[in-house]
């Protein structure tokens, strides 16, 4: 056997993540150490309560409460606890022993990214969090390491895979949200409490991890328009199918051109979460389940995909292992770091500022004139029509009025837009709704992928 160096590795949190990353740091000790060019030593692991019950088998003299105590004199510490607090304070106390960390807090990130990336640039330390954006998925290394010679123009991310998993279920069975959530909730695909996931903001924060990363660029997460799937209804799915589309949550990332950024280049980034039409023959649209992919434009390289489980105790606890290795060949090395870029520093534009195509449905009453007033009003909005399907249900069979008597039916509209910018779209989708041709706005919603 290699005589190798051996590294001290602290771990903070043993739940779900953590217990499948101290078992595969003891069972794969050789392989790991072979990969990595030094002996991985888990020296103990920092968790609430030291007598819980662990998923994996570990030995109970590993367990500390004492954090501070096993961060001071490693080499490397992992972060899994989640959360903010202590989790930030650990972080910059490893950072500052001399430590590299590698962590899968999102949270953490996407809120407090830029001080703790300023915390290893300082010492010359280096952080890893492979696992934070798309749980198992290498989406990370790509980004920094492989597509570091390339453009990024546009990432868009299925990221969540507990929306994924709702969307594709009303998809597939003609579901309601409701329905299908109470049953993820029951299978353990959704949390007690999904606001994090239903709502957007689990998304958000990967997206705020990703643009960082593509575009050189700190993003605040505030500066990320986020909107949740709880208004996608049954109709809408079906609607959607009708017209060839998939609805997805996605997490937009986007370089774009805006004038009124007044950036030295003109150019400016728009990072977005919601949910998108996208066209069924497009490679996201065969996401299926909780699984998680990220569609990657690339000036030269074109387009990418990567694609598997974005979540997943032991699938995480891969990603986390692959840092770990990095972060151990660094140790060996010595020498600086590689910090977060910033150095493009890009505006974040307002949603209103970003253009896209839109499919706008309405209902409306069926009388003459009616398609060139929502016609008019679209136009002198400066949201021009790309297509438009009308149905008829007849009044007799809605409100058993009989046809006959000269009262309308209502019909349902859905436009097709060609690319619009945002504001002018919700001005103008206001002014349908008090037009007095409009019994009701049903959807508007982006169609994103072509
Ligand atoms: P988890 O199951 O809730 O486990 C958290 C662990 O941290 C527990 O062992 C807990 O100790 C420990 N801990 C919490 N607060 C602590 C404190 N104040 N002091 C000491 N220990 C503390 O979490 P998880 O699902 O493994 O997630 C860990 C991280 O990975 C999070 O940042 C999460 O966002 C990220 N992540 C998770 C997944 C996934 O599929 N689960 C996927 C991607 C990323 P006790 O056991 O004693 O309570």
């Amino acid at each position: 056997m290699t005589d190798y160096r051996r590294l001290r590795v602290a771990l903070l949190g043993a739940g779900a993540v953590g217990s499948q990353v101290a078992d595969l740091l003891r069972t794969h000790a050789d392989e790991l150490s072979d990969r990595a060019g030094a002996a991985l030593d888990l020296v103990g692991i920092a968790v609430r309560n030291p007598d819980a019950p662990r998923e994996t088998d570990l030995p109970r003299e590993l367990f500390t409460t004492d954090s501070e105590q096993l961060i001071v004199g490693a080499d490397i510490v992992i972060e899994l606890m989640g959360g903010i607090e202590p989790a930030r304070t650990d972080i910059l106390l490893a950072l500052s022993s001399g430590a590299d960390v590698v962590t899968a807090n999102k949270a953490l990130l996407a809120t407090h990214g830029p001080e703790i990336f300023d915390a290893a640039d300082q010492v010359g330390a280096s952080v890893y969090y492979e696992a934070a954006a798309a749980g198992a998925i290498p989406i990370i290394r790509p980004l920094r390491d492989s597509l570091a010679g390339d453009r990024v123009q546009r990432i868009m991310g299925i990221v969540n895979g507990t929306t994924n998993y709702i969307l594709d279920r009303m998809d597939a069975e003609g579901s309601e949200f409701a329905d299908v959530l109470a049953d993820a909730q029951r299978l353990g695909y959704a949390e007690a409490d999904p606001t994090a996931d239903v709502e957007g903001y689990d998304a958000a924060q990967k997206a705020t991890i990703l643009a960082s990363l593509a575009f050189h660029t700190a993003v605040p997460l505030e500066a990320v328009h986020r909107e949740g799937i709880t208004g996608i209804d049954r109709q809408t799915i079906d609607a959607a199918r009708h017209a060839g589309y998939v609805i997805k949550l996605l997490a937009v990332c986007e370089r774009i051109t805006d004038a009124e950024a007044h950036s030295p280049t003109g150019e400016a980034i728009s990072v977005r979460v919601y949910p998108a039409l996208i066209p069924r023959e497009h490679p996201l649209a065969s996401v299926h389940g909780a699984n998680n992919a990220v569609f990657v434009q690339a000036e030269a390289a074109g387009n990418l995909m990567f694609y598997g489980a974005g979540a997943g105790g032991v699938q995480t606890a891969s990603a986390v292992l692959g840092d770990v290795v990095s972060a151990a060949r660094r140790h060996i090395a010595g020498g600086v770091g590689v910090g977060e870029s910033t150095r493009a520093n890009l505006p974040v534009v307002p949603i209103g500022r970003v253009t896209t195509r839109y499919q706008i449905t309405l209902e409306v009453s069926d009388q003459p004139g009616v398609l060139a007033t929502v016609a008019g009003i679209l136009s002198e909005g400066r949201v021009s029509i790309a297509t438009v399907e009308q149905t008829i249900e007849p009044a007799a069979e809605q409100s058993l009025v009989p046809a006959e008597q000269g009262i309308a039916g209502i019909a349902r509209l859905v436009i097709g837009t060609h690319t619009a910018r945002e504001q002018d779209l919700s001005d103008t989708v206001d002014r349908l709704a008090a037009s007095g041709v409009v019994d009701r706005v049903v959807s508007v919603l982006r169609v994103e992928g072509n």
